[in-house]
């Protein structure tokens, strides 16, 4: 089975109770570990692949409970900095039609470097790109740009999802979509929302929207739809793959169980061909992540309703 390297932010969530979406008169908060390419590492690790985060957090008690929830899931920490840079806190408050309110305190997320050792181990493995704040600058962009730039990791098999956030792109979003392109032009496959597909590609019809990444760079690209299931494009077909019915309660991190579960299936082939050539495999696959994305929409939170393997084959 390939190792998933997920590259990317890992952050505390405080977020708002009761207090509907005004932050300014909430009181009481939760604390939650945060952060997609971190919950992608525990959605694989949780099903039994080798999930691997690489991000930096603070060396401080909020870290430390980071650290340990990584832990806790199975999920592979020894390539995880710290610094001394306070970790990085996110206060939200979502109102019951879905409003947020948001204030972000960034802090060690972006100070992760690039590691020459990693590239090694990178070789022949998986990498999943997260970007809802590596492209806010600092060292971690600049990590991002060299594990893919890197000759030694071109027979690694690179994911991405932009995780795009209009709270933290407010009025500059053509930055965002123009950082994003050489993540979708050197990635073999890419995770989408609607909207991302649409902003990212430019055009608001889903096939041409597909078309137009795919020129870029990607083969396989995933848009996710929530409870309608995946728009699947690769290998010049398009099909909606649909999911299974639940009563959700909780959307948060139906996205990336949807990646984590598609990305270990791909880690236990052996090989990365099929990806590219077996539509029907593909499409089984985003079935099953499918699932993995319902699931954990039927619990609170994001890394406990994660799937098992068990609850898969249910
Ligand atoms: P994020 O978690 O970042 O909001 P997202 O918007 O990409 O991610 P969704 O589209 O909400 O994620 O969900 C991912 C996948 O999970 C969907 O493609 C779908 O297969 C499944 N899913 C999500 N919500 C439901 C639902 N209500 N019913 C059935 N399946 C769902």
């Amino acid at each position: 089975m390939k190792k998933v390297f997920c590259i990317g932010e890992l952050l505390i969530d405080f977020v708002a109770e009761r207090q509907g979406n005004d932050l300014s008169k909430a009181t009481e908060f939760t604390k939650k570990a945060g952060g997609a390419p971190a919950n992608v590492a525990c959605a694989i690790s949780k099903l039994g692949g080798n999930g691997v985060f690489i991000g930096c957090v603070g060396e401080d008690p909020f870290g430390k409970f980071l650290l340990d929830t990584l832990k806790n899931e199975g999920v592979d920490i020894s390539h995880t900095q710290q610094s001394e840079t306070f970790t990085t806190l996110a206060f939200v408050s979502i109102a019951e039609d879905g409003e947020r309110d948001f204030v972000f305190d960034r802090g060690a997320d972006r100070e992760l470097t690039y590691d020459p050792e990693l590239r090694k181990s990178l070789k022949g493995n998986m990498l999943h790109l997260g970007a809802a704040t590596a492209l806010l600058g600092g060292p971690l962009e600049k990590a991002y740009g060299k594990y893919l730039f890197d000759g030694l990791t071109k027979d690694m098999f690179i994911s991405f999802d932009p995780n795009f956030r209009g709270d933290l792109w407010k009025d500059d979003e053509e930055t965002f979509i123009k950082k994003c392109m050489p993540l979708v032009e050197k990635s073999h496959l890419c995770k989408f929302s609607m909207e991302e597909a649409q902003l990212i590609s430019g055009k608001q019809d889903l096939h041409e929207a597909c078309d137009k990444l795919h020129q870029i760079g990607t083969q396989v690209i995933t848009v996710t739809l929530g409870k309608e299931g995946t728009l699947l494009s690769a290998n010049g077909t398009k099909k909606i793959i649909p999911s299974v019915s639940v009563e959700p309660v909780d959307t948060t991190g139906a996205g990336d169980a949807f990646i984590g579960c598609l990305l270990y299936q791909i880690s236990d082939l052996g090989n990365f061909d099929p990806v590219f050539e077996d539509f029907d495999l593909l499409e089984k696959m985003v079935a099953t992540a499918n699932k993995a994305g319902a699931i954990t929409t039927t619990k609170y939170g994001a890394i406990v309703a994660l799937p098992t393997k068990d609850q898969l084959s249910e």
